[in-house]
């Protein structure tokens, strides 16, 4: 794609959507876009965008094509119904979340009718969309992602592509979501607690941000013992831990706090101590989790 090609279709237009159709047009592409709820598109539609009467006719408008719906359903929900001649020949940047397979599978239904799937995965709230240190997993054809580099930079500065597999953008994004969900819970979990102590979040953000440095730290210590299958029981010991798990479910229990969260770690420690596990580090329980429940 030269510069006088800039020009590209979105279709979806939730937070991220929009925010990607914007970026787009600050830097002076021509955008088409289409999304279910059609007023939706009425203020970018107010900056220039144009609204296309139907996903057809929005695939038509351009050779790229950015898909940024709320999950795959949504994908064969609004593409299923186009013709596969009106496909052949596209790029589908699909930007919405899915598992690996569901990204792999999108990538042959894609092939069967002449399109390409480049897969992305964007690290960044709709805040960050269209700035420079924000970034996005790609997988998928390296020519393809190649040729529409200029354009995923509008999206978000950094554009990474990881592998030719359809499914590894997908799994390296969910690796990331998968630590994000639980991570922020266990903020939340800390935030009621410390509200049901009178204290509020600001009270404990700069507690709360030590914790968070001192994970990041610790992740790097783990990844090379745990790369090494060491979890020797030097710095730490399961059974420590699991005493210590015990008493934050009771803290949160004692003030009233739900504590499903607390607990679900606490079965994890119990399931570590029951496969024999007690004097080795807490690093062990990634050999637990690797396996299913019994
Ligand atoms: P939303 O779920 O808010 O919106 C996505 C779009 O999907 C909307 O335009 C919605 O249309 C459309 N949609 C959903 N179901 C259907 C359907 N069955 N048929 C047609 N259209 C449908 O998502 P976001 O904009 O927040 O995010 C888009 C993608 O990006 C998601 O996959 C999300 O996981 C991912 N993502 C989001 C981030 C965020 O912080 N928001 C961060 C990183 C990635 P309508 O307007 O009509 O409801």
């Amino acid at each position: 794609m030269n510069n006088a090609q800039k020009s590209v279709t979105v279709i979806g237009l939730g937070p991220m959507g929009r925010a990607m159709v914007a970026a787009l047009l600050d830097r002076g592409y021509a955008v088409t876009v289409w999304n279910r709820t059609a007023s939706r598109a009425d203020e970018l539609v107010a900056r220039g965008a144009v609204l296309a009467p139907s996903p057809a006719a929005a695939v038509a408008a351009n050779e790229a094509v950015i898909l940024s719906l709320t999950d795959y359903v949504a994908v064969y929900d609004v593409l299923g119904p186009v013709p596969a001649a009106d496909l052949a020949g596209r790029v589908l940047v699909n930007l919405t979340s899915a598992t690996p397979e569901e990204a792999r599978a999108g990538a042959r239904w894609a092939a069967e009718r002449g399109a390409v799937q480049l897969t992305g995965g964007v690290n960044a709230p709709p805040a960050g969309v269209g700035e420079p240190d924000s970034s996005t997993y790609y997988s998928g054809p390296r020519e393809t992602f190649d040729q529409y580099r200029a354009l995923l930079e509008v999206l978000t500065g950094r554009a990474d592509h990881r592998g030719e597999d359809p499914g590894l953008a997908a799994l390296l994004y969910q690796i990331g979501v998968s630590m994000f969900w639980t991570s922020m819970l266990s903020y939340w979990q800390a935030v009621a607690l410390a509200r049901a102590n009178g204290l509020t979040a600001a009270d404990i953000l700069p507690d709360a941000r030590e914790t968070a440095d001192t994970l990041a730290q610790l992740s790097a210590f783990y990844a090379e013992r745990i790369d090494a299958g060491v979890h020797a029981g030097d710095v730490d010991r399961l059974a420590m831990g699991r005493a210590s798990v015990e008493h934050v479910v009771r803290t949160n229990a004692d003030a009233g706090v739900d504590t499903a969260l607390p607990a679900a770690v606490a079965d994890l420690f119990r399931r570590g101590m029951e496969a024999g596990h007690g004097e080795d580090s807490f690093s062990t329980l990634v050999e637990v989790m690797s396996k299913p429940a019994a």
